[in-house]
């Protein structure tokens, strides 16, 4: 079975916990503070791999966990990094994130894509000493992992999608003209995976095909084979309809020509306004009048009209230069856009419980909604920043901290954000 969707659940490392820690020497009574800061905990990466064609493997593993930071230690000694899980998917992979259904990343390059951020190593008490405070007896626990539930989904990258019935001769074409050996046999869905070739133009330019599985009718509205593979001729720039001139399975080549752009329609209407040439196949089955017959109703409608053999590579030359030249005049294939998840996310879905301890002037703030807003928001943006101020205030943690007696200059700690209290 054929993978293209998966969904998963990433978590990052945690970071490690700073030590509470003072040193001692000979004759000294009490030393300085010496705890280390914990070590930062590793991030969910995702990588391209290209020896990768499907997304089978998040079928049954679906929890993917990186390594956790471990704490510090006394004498300064700073916690050791968790590790980077790296996690590899096939080119063409688009991370969505559950939830708000925001892209978070189209892996189609080869940069490495951060989905889940480790959490920061907490400091040691070393941070925490002050002219006032010389012996800090507390040190900051690390922040949590980011946490996600993700979802894979495989869009291919092609230029070139070819469309038709089964048996028309799509594998044909494309084990002709590329290095793919897709499977070619007499009977439907063959291809039961895309086959992606390489079509080499000479001159070092190519341009990449996309066999995908036959599309039978109904598949747009998801009724048996067809529709999981309509997504993979979305990225498609331009689409190679092939149909069987003779009709040799007793359908009419114009008609499949018609059922397969209503099925393209119903699955996404913008896909069925992608240029399309059309390539009417098995001419040696044909007689004239079928072919002048096609000829005329794709050329009225302003199609780009060819025939070929395929298996004996008659005409299939001048396709391959019919799609190049064609190709030359369209966009690039597409790219999706990482949008932001909303931060509004996390304020509405979580019960805003809070925890506010007291240590020597320093109200440690904890809160699991709370954190997730500040992983996400950028505090140097201003507006994020009134946005978590407006946030503080709302959820009742200004008023607690009041409660518990906080005063000017005193410091709040929020995770890894730390600022002095202004009333
Ligand atoms: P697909 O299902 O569209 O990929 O079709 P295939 O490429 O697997 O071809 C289906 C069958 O049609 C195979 O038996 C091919 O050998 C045969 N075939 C493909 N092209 C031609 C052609 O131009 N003429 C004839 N006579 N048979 C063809
Ligand atoms: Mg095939």
């Amino acid at each position: 079975m054929f993978v293209d969707i998966a969904k998963i659940k990433i978590k990052a490392g945690n970071g490690g916990n700073g030590a509470v820690s003072f040193r001692r020497e000979k004759y000294v009574a009490a030393g300085g503070p010496d705890g280390g800061d914990g070590g930062r905990g590793g991030n969910i990466v995702f990588q391209v791999d290209d020896n990768l064609s499907t997304l089978a493997d998040f079928r049954y593993k679906r929890k993917y966990t990186a390594q956790n930071g471990s704490n510090g230690a006394g004498g300064r000694k700073s916690g050791k990094r968790g590790e980077d899980l790296i996690i590899r998917v096939p080119r063409g992979t688009i991370i969505r994130e559950v939830e708000s259904g925001a892209v978070m990343a189209d892996l189609s390059d080869d940069t490495p894509f951060i989905a889940a951020k480790g959490g920061r190593g907490g400091w040691g008490n070393p941070h925490f000493a002050t002219p006032t405070r010389q012996v800090p007896r507390f040190a900051k626990d690390g922040t949590p992992g980011e946490e996600w539930e993700v979802q894979l989904e495989l869009k291919l990258l092609a230029d070139v999608g070819l469309l038709g019935f089964p048996n028309v001769g799509k594998s044909t074409l494309i084990s002709v003209v590329s290095e793919a050996k897709p499977i070619i046999a007499n009977y439907h869905f063959t291809t039961l995976t895309p086959v992606l070739g390489v079509v080499s133009m000479g001159e070092g330019n190519s341009f990449v095909m996309a066999d995908i599985p036959g599309l039978i009718e109904g598949a747009g509205e998801g009724v048996g084979l067809g529709h999981e593979f309509l997504r993979h001729v979305d990225r498609c720039r331009l689409l190679v309809h092939i149909l069987d001139a003779a009709g040799s399975e007793g359908r009419d080549p114009i008609e499949d020509f018609n059922v397969i752009n209503r099925e393209l329609a119903v699955f996404d209407p913008a896909l069925a306004e992608r240029p399309q040439i059309v390539v009417a196949n098995k001419i040696d089955l044909a007689d004239d009048a079928q072919v002048a017959r096609l000829r005329s109703y794709f050329e009225e409608r302003g199609y780009e009209f060819l025939t070929m053999c395929a298996p004996i590579a008659e005409g299939t030359d001048a396709v391959v230069r019919a799609v190049w030249n064609r190709l030359q005049t369209l966009p690039p294939i597409k790219r999706y856009e990482s949008e932001a998840i909303p931060v509004a996310l996390f304020e509405k879905q979580s019960d805003r419980g809070f925890t506010i301890t007291e240590r020597d002037g320093v109200y440690f703030v904890e809160a699991e909604w709370l954190l997730k807003i500040l992983q996400r928001a950028d505090l140097e943006d201003y507006e994020s920043l009134q946005y978590f101020q407006r946030v503080l205030v709302s959820s009742g943690i200004i008023d607690a901290l009041k409660e518990k007696g906080i005063r000017e200059g005193d410091t709040v700690s929020i995770y890894d954000l730390e600022f002095d209290y202004r009333n």
